[in-house]
């Protein structure tokens, strides 16, 4: 390689700042750091300063890569995929990865979910869930059903509908006036502990809780489509852990006044919290479910969103008979056969008792950082682990810090959380732990 490539090369970061915008981020913001490979729980990484650090992964790439990365047969499924054809349109075509992960979708989901559509990211699927349940709506007789009940600290995603049902303080709903929609909201559900396997909620917490949604559903179900949730772990809107209590209410609640539930499984789905999906805690089946982020084992974005045939049979019945939406890489044969494989492997895989031993590792090994003065929280559900800190963290020094201890996190907020891949290693998962509290008492004190 001649020397103008490799310093251009080198100063790689120097050329992503300015140029791309990162999450959340300002274009002149902190400098990331340059992934160079990544195998199984392992990255490399170079920073700006051209130091290099090898770090175990504790965070699947947000929730998606559960079998960690390059594993061979996910690579196989991909490059298989490639050879025979990587893209056709899915308007009056079909493809065997589609059918076949379709097939494997509603074999594994809660009773009930029959049918898919399969959708380009997470907030896609959401908003693809919205509109159905809105078109059910109408061809049941209810055209002014339109609105949404969400959470307080909820997460949907980042397009418009799916942000109108975000936490509308964290979801910044005020930049956005006239874009957002105005949606109705619930209390944060009360805070749940994990005791012996159990979820265990402040009983009176939870029937105060369940009295302000009964009020609400009831005063308003006849502008309403549907109830709107991530079951049992709020996700990025703080990581929150609560009562299936709550959940088995708003689908009770929402049966009785003719709403549809939709749950928000994209981050939750697959396993992530001890159970396949989050909505056993509550031992809930809903009428439209969104899966997204680990279904291809973290390798190319692709969602999908289920819903049973009561739903599916009314918008069929209805004039219009189809699901409005229609995106040009619907059903990528590529990302549906990489999901296929990475189901295939849940299947063989023991993940029940990897997320177990992940689960016992974080709270051990997570449990010192409850001693720290800076920590308001700390708190485990399965293969998730949260250290919630007094005040913000300080990003940057937190990053650097863990990465110095060998472990890659990505804080926000107040919060340092991991979500490791499921094929974490006891001595990974150790050193997650032990690089997450020693970096938060070193940035924090
Ligand atoms: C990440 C996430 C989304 C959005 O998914 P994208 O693929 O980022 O669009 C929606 N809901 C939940 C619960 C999520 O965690």
């Amino acid at each position: 390689m001649c020397s103008a490539t490799l310093a251009a090369r080198g100063n790689l970061i120097g050329r992503d700042q300015g140029l791309l915008w990162h999450p959340y981020a300002p274009l002149d913001g902190d400098a990331p750091y340059a992934v160079t490979s990544a195998e199984g729980t392992r990255l490399r990484l170079a920073a700006a300063d051209g130091s290099g650090f090898e770090a175990v992964d504790a965070m699947s790439s947000w929730w998606s890569a559960v079998h960690g990365y390059r594993h061979p047969v996910l690579d196989r499924a991909l490059l298989g995929q490639a050879a025979r054809f990587s893209h056709v349109m899915f308007g009056g075509l079909t493809h065997e990865p589609a059918v076949v992960l379709a097939e494997q979708l509603t074999a594994l989901a809660p009773a009930g979910l029959a049918h898919v559509f399969l959708a380009d990211s997470g907030s896609v699927s959401v908003e693809v869930a919205m509109k159905l349940a809105v078109q059910y709506q109408r061809a049941t007789g209810h055209p002014g059903r339109t609105g949404f009940l969400a959470l307080r600290g909820g997460y949907h995603g980042d397009t418009f509908a799916a942000m109108s049902v975000c936490d509308p303080v964290d979801g910044m709903h005020a930049e956005f006036p006239s874009l957002v929609a105005e949606q109705r909201f619930l209390p944060r559900p009360p805070a749940a502990r994990l005791v012996n396997g159990r979820l265990v909620a402040d009983a009176r917490e939870v029937t105060a809780w369940v009295d302000v949604l009964e009020r609400t559903v009831a005063r308003h179900a006849g502008a309403l489509a549907a109830i709107i949730a991530e079951p049992v772990l709020q996700g990025a809107g703080g990581m929150h852990v609560y009562a299936p209590e709550c959940l088995a209410a708003a689908a009770r609640v929402a049966r009785e006044h003719g709403l549809l539930l939709i749950l928000d499984e994209i981050a939750t789905g697959f396993g992530r919290t001890g159970r396949l999906f989050a909505a056993e805690w509550a031992a809930v089946a809903p009428d439209i479910m969104c899966v997204g982020k680990a279904l291809t084992g973290g390798y190319l974005t692709l969602a999908a969103m289920l819903c049973t045939s009561a739903v599916a049979d009314a918008v069929t019945g209805s004039p219009l008979r189809a699901l409005l939406h229609g995106p040009t890489f619907m059903g990528n044969p590529l990302a549906c056969a990489v999901a296929s494989a990475s189901l295939g492997l849940l299947a063989e895989v023991p993940w029940r008792g990897q997320v177990a031993t992940i689960e016992a590792g974080l709270a051990d090994s997570l449990a010192p950082a409850a001693g720290l003065s800076c920590v308001r929280d700390v708190r485990v559900l399965g293969a998730v682990g949260v250290v919630e800190l007094k005040g913000p963290v300080d990003v940057p020094a937190l990053t650097r810090a863990a990465l110095e201890r060998g472990v890659w996190v990505r804080p926000f907020r107040n919060l340092v959380y991991t979500m490791p891949p499921y094929i974490s290693s006891a001595d990974d998962v150790a050193r997650i732990g032990a690089g997450i509290c020693a970096a938060v008492e070193a940035v924090h004190g």
